[in-house]
């Protein structure tokens, strides 16, 4: 368990651990704000803390509570989360933090809930969640956080204090980020493409991750070419269908943006302007729209357990573009 904040955290921490100091930290509050932003050690470092039987702005790391934590297993601390990344948190999970919260703490400080991602909780999961958010009892704390607030059930949402993690400063996460990848220049690039979020940078910069950009990044100059959609949709084959997406949605953020306003800086792809310029001639920004739906949707089935024929999804999705491409 990481007990320290991330170094671009450090205004959201101090507030929270002003609250903390006075006493005034709510009973459940909701860490909200888009994946790779580093809400998970926000957390872990908070529940360290709170856990800490000596803390100073960050837990100890030593006494008997952190030792527990660093071990794996504090008696006060339970983590809820998918049984598999994309899973859903079912209602028994949610039994087991009702009867855990009816207990009184083993070290006699905080009983810690920390449940991850909210929005994976089903609706009948969320449901029993709500009697424990509404009685808590003494020195209980739920630390929910969710990518998507807006898939979270309102009557939860409600129950929460809402903190959404702000977007990190640029100095601090560039310095760091420039430090994991060791390269200004590549930190920068990355930096732009992930939209200031620098744990979703440094996972883009990943050797596997950069081929399929580099793979997709030549499937779309091709197209531009004139090249044929089925073939290139083979080439994707061993390629998971939501990260070809998500970078699909980037591009057609992009594109859209530039044709709409013409507006360079707020391009997160830069490497792809001469290509984008291209499909600007080529199509109308209506069409790229139309694009961006079809994607957005299979993202959102995908996202809701659905199993899509992956290779079809991505041949459909590649014929439109290479329609839009050469009308
Ligand atoms: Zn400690």
């Amino acid at each position: 368990m990481d007990m320290t904040p991330w170094p671009w955290q450090t205004s959201i921490w101090q507030r929270l651990i002003a609250l903390a100091n006075e006493s005034r930290l709510p009973h459940a509050l909701m860490l909200t704000g888009p994946a790779g932003l580093g809400k998970e050690r926000l957390a872990q470092a908070l529940i360290a803390r709170q856990l800490c039987q000596a803390p100073g702005d960050t837990a100890c790391g030593a006494c008997h509570a952190c030792q527990m934590l660093m071990s794996g297993y504090h008696p006060d601390l339970m983590e809820i989360m998918p049984a598999e990344r994309g899973k859903q948190i079912r209602i028994d999970a949610i039994r087991d933090i009702n009867a855990f919260v009816s207990q009184t703490a083993q070290q006699g400080g905080y009983r810690i809930i920390h449940l991850a991602p909210a929005e994976a909780m089903t609706v009948a999961a969320s449901n029993a969640l709500l009697k424990s958010l509404e009685e808590p009892g003494r020195e209980t704390l739920f630390i929910l956080q969710s990518d998507i607030p807006s898939r979270t059930l309102p009557t939860i949402r409600s129950r929460c204090q809402q903190w959404s993690h702000p977007q990190p400063e640029r100095a601090s996460s560039m310095a760091w980020l420039t430090g994991e990848l060791e390269d200004r220049q590549q930190a920068e690039f990355w930096w732009q493409v992930a939209g200031g979020r620098p744990l979703l940078a440094r996972d883009l910069a990943a050797p596997e991750a950069r081929q399929l950009r580099q793979d997709l990044r030549e499937l779309f100059e091709s197209l531009v070419r004139g090249g044929d959609p089925v073939a290139e949709a083979a080439r994707l084959d061993k390629q998971a269908l939501s990260d070809i997406l998500w970078h699909g949605v980037l591009w057609l953020e992009d594109l859209i943006r530039l044709g709409v306003s013409g507006d360079t800086e707020s391009v997160r792809n830069r490497d792809l302007m001469p290509l984008y310029r291209q499909a600007i001639k080529n199509g109308r920004i209506r069409d790229w729209f139309r694009l961006l739906d079809y994607a957005h949707e299979q993202r959102r089935l995908l996202a809701a357990g659905g199993n899509p024929n992956a290779q079809l999804v991505i041949e459909s999705w590649l014929i439109r573009w290479s329609a839009l491409l050469r009308s």
